[in-house]
């Protein structure tokens, strides 16, 4: 079985100012992206019995705000197959009812945050209610790790290392940073080897292909393989472009004698059990 950890559902362009648009299109040499979501398409390339974490996103300084409202009713179309997080932006007021709301009142079962694309440090002391509530009620709390296209998004904020004294702090919360925090990925090999309760998704980074291989290649020489999750990062990409990214890896390697990624390991990271792990 896959278990997807990172997805999102949005209405696009709605939930989107024209400013994150206008930017998401220099993000990839001038192209429209077209981040419509469409539950179809995304099973379309999943195994039929993959499971998937889905959420929003909240972000008031960037331009993207989805209410979670939406993506619990997203979660009942498809209730087999779908699990819903809530998404907070604690610079806004009200997060905390939010909070409140969306575990209790919506049946979401984890956190998502995007502490650089919102602007707030993760480990602020005005953010340990939040951390103290997901520890209190077992909600796994995903947060976006690594850069953005986002001009107004502060580098500051995504650094992994601002999850070291969080995870010390609250070693009962299941945290998860996201996109192995690209290009942040030696801070990020390092935090996940220290708290047995940190891990990394590896969503959204196959398609730098080199990276990807040198960020695997610190991933097995600091021995954590077994703390990463799969996720795809969809509607950026799907789980089939996602594996295949990750077999081809080697290929590249064809004619050299660079260390070779162990394909055991990259088959279990895709068949991880991260739903017992995130106890969903
Ligand atoms: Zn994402």
């Amino acid at each position: 079985m896959i278990f997807d950890v990172h997805s999102h559902t949005w209405q696009y362009p709605d939930h989107f100012t024209d400013q994150f648009q206008e930017q998401a299109r220099h993000a990839r040499g001038g192209k429209e992206l077209d981040l419509t979501v469409h539950y179809e398409e995304y099973r379309s390339t999943a195994p039929e019995d993959t499971r998937t974490v889905v959420f929003g996103g909240k972000a008031r300084l960037s331009g993207l705000w989805v209410d979670d409202q939406f993506v619990a009713d997203y979660v009942q179309q498809h209730p087999d197959t779908l699990v819903g997080f809530l998404s907070l932006d604690p610079t806004q007021p009200g997060w905390e009812e939010e909070l409140r709301q969306g575990h209790q009142e919506l049946g979401l079962k984890g956190i998502k945050l995007m502490p650089m694309y919102a602007g707030f440090r993760p480990d602020g002391q005005d953010l340990d209610p939040m951390w103290q509530y997901a520890q209190d009620n077992d909600l796994p709390v995903l947060l976006h790790t690594g850069t953005t296209f986002v001009a107004q998004a502060p580098l500051e904020c995504t650094l992994p290392r601002h999850l070291d004294p969080v995870a010390t702090r609250f070693p009962g919360v299941k945290i998860i940073l996201a996109h192995l925090s690209h290009p942040y990925e030696n801070e990020c090999v390092v935090v996940i080897r220290k708290h047995p309760n940190v891990y990394a998704d590896i969503s959204a980074i196959h398609y730098r292909p080199f990276q990807l291989y040198h960020s695997l290649m610190l991933v097995q020489e600091y021995g954590v393989w077994n703390k990463l999750l799969f996720g795809t990062d969809y509607p950026f990409t799907n789980i089939e472009a996602s594996i295949e990214g990750l077999f081809g890896l080697n290929k590249m390697l064809e004619g050299t004698a660079l260390p070779r990624l162990d394909e055991e390991q990259i088959h279990k990271v895709i068949y991880r059990d991260t739903a017992s792990i995130l106890g969903l």
